[in-house]
């Protein structure tokens, strides 16, 4: 078969390019180097009756948000689960996590003088263009204001949440208020795939099998450049011609690839290098028997961590009668570095499950997983959506794609997004 667009990565932003092209009437190849799909966000069994995402995986914005776009786009009924209520573990005491206006309103957390603050921030919030905010970190946008530590704190919290970045003198207010802004007007702060990550990902499979190809175990070691413009690409001794090719892979990978003379892809590989990802650790804790009914979030305030009891909201990802619980604690990318095999962080985030559930009883298995690469890259000030990896390059036929680039959102959201933008983008060159 000759194939109109060759696809390398099988995560979500190669999947969404993939099914995306496919129903356009492209014929994609998608070669993904391992023998499963999905990247950071898979899901696969992993214990006796337990399917285990990658680390805890919600979607913002639930059925609101941009999965849902591509659903939609892709005309395939998945439905999106919206999460319950989140629960806020603060000073060794539990509330309501505020992930509405109304909500915050009413948190006990809040003073009479922070409710009025909150009122003033939150009707700026909503007339504030994000774009006009993308290089303003949370902490300057905050000083205009005079604010409470606990108000800080709790916008210290939503970075956390959206974007995966705590440290609000970086992180992006601009980026941040573009998913602020979906939530307040839809009312929906995050939700789950119906059926788990699973269903979601083999949706996007059948829709690239119905007249496409996907080859696993296929590592792409080299693009053909000429003349900038793409020729083909190399896996082994295989070369595979095309005159369209979508890299939708983390930044840390693309250099494997991208040929290092070429003057245009030494400017993406330098670029991709400056990216600081988002990082950390998770655990995932399988018990023989239920410890909470929470159908929501399950934040901690100090350390930050956040976690979900998977199998409440999806049922099928782990045996009758037992629960799957997943927590992330988010750690610099630096902190990782120093410290590859994070022992510290990984006992306190456990310690932080027992704190939280004195009663939980020993888990009857667990997995840790220590993440230098959580995200491609921080929403931050320096590394919002116009200075993120390009979609469309300046080498004729080659595209990019990923939670890395110039898309508006955090983590999934950007690949998501971003393969939106690049389905869109071949759609009318080629036309
Ligand atoms: C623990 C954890 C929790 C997360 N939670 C959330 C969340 O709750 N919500 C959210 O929105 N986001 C979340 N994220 C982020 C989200 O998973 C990522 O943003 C998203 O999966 C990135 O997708 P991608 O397609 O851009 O890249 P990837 O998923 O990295 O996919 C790239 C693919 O390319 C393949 N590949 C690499 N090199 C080659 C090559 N040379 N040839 C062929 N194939 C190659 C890789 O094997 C991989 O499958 C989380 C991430 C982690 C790790």
């Amino acid at each position: 078969m000759v194939f109109d667009v060759v696809i390398i990565g099988g995560g979500i932003a190669g999947l969404s390019c993939g099914a995306l092209l496919s129903k356009k009437g492209y014929r994609v190849l998608l070669l993904e180097a391992k023998q499963i799909l999905g990247g950071r966000a898979n899901s696969q069994p992993l214990q006796s009756g337990y399917i285990v995402d990658w680390g805890i995986h919600s979607l913002r914005a639930g059925d609101a948000g941009v999965a849902a776009t591509v659903l939609q786009r892709l005309g395939l009924k998945l439905e999106i689960l919206p999460s319950g209520e989140g629960q806020l573990f603060h000073e060794e005491k539990w509330y309501s996590l505020p992930t509405s206006v109304s909500a915050l309103m009413a948190t006990p957390l809040l003073s009479d003088a922070d409710r009025s603050m909150i009122g003033t921030l939150f009707t700026n919030i909503m007339s504030a263009n994000p774009e006009d905010l993308l290089t303003t970190s949370v902490a300057s946008w905050l000083a205009g204001y005079e604010v409470s530590d606990m108000i800080r704190w709790i916008f210290q919290l939503y970075a956390g949440l959206i974007l995966i970045e705590p440290d609000l003198t970086v992180a992006s207010m601009g980026e941040m208020l573009d998913i602020m802004h979906l939530i307040i007007r839809s009312g929906k702060a995050a939700g789950y795939p119906k059926g788990g990550w699973r269903a979601l990902l083999q949706a996007l499979r059948e829709q690239i099998e119905a007249i496409g190809e996907i080859r696993l175990g296929r590592t792409v070691t080299k693009i053909h450049i000429q003349d900038r413009a793409v020729e083909a690409v190399q896996i082994g001794n295989d070369r595979i011609s095309c005159d369209t090719i979508i890299a939708a892979v983390p930044p840390d990978v693309i250099s494997s690839f991208l040929p290092q003379t070429d003057p245009d892809s030494l400017k993406i590989i330098e670029l991709a290098k400056r990216l600081i990802p988002t990082a950390g650790v998770t655990l995932d804790l399988g018990f023989a028997e239920p410890i909470t009914d929470a159908l929501g979030l399950i934040v901690s305030s100090n350390p930050f961590i956040m976690g979900q009891a998977t199998s409440n909201i999806n049922p099928s990802v782990a045996p009758a009668g037992e629960q799957l619980f997943t927590f992330y604690y988010p750690l610099s990318a630096k902190e990782i570095q120093k410290d590859p095999l994070a022992a510290k962080p990984m006992k306190q985030l456990k310690a932080l499950v027992y704190q939280m559930f004195p009663k939980a009883p020993k888990p009857k298995w667990t997995r840790r997983l220590v993440l230098p690469v959580v995200d491609g890259a921080s929403p931050r000030i320096n590394q919002n959506r116009n200075q993120r990896l390009p979609i469309q390059t300046s080498t004729k036929g080659l595209y990019l794609a990923g939670d890395a680039h110039n898309a508006p959102g955090a983590g999934g959201d950007i690949a998501f997004n971003a393969a939106l933008a690049c389905v869109d983008k071949i759609a009318s060159t080629q036309k």
